[in-house]
């Protein structure tokens, strides 16, 4: 064990883009913009071809003008039952 597994290698790819492209700790930046292109390169956004918005909820439903692409988050940058802080138990002495 101990070897990150491929999705947790994403990530980090992920992470070192970001860290490169903000120029930290210099102080670059970053825009919406390229942080999209970003999460798409690594696998984090999917992007979908739609001829109408997927739903309310979705970010394409703001869009107005059709076929459009819309952004997904996939499971790399979606956070799981499973990773979720535990809640933390207090345990008392009982001695
Ligand atoms: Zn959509």
């Amino acid at each position: 064990m101990g070897a990150a597994t491929a999705s947790e290698e994403r990530r980090r790819a992920f992470v070192d883009d970001l860290f490169e492209k903000t120029d930290w700790p210099d102080g670059g930046d970053l825009d919406g913009f390229d942080f999209q292109e970003l999460c798409v390169k690594h696998g984090l956004l999917a992007t979908v071809e739609v001829t109408e918005a997927c739903g309310d909820n979705c970010g394409c439903a703001e869009y107005t003008d059709f076929p459009t692409t819309c952004y997904r988050r996939t499971e790399l940058s979606r956070r799981t039952a499973s990773v979720e802080a535990p809640t933390p138990s207090i345990t008392r002495s009982t001695e």
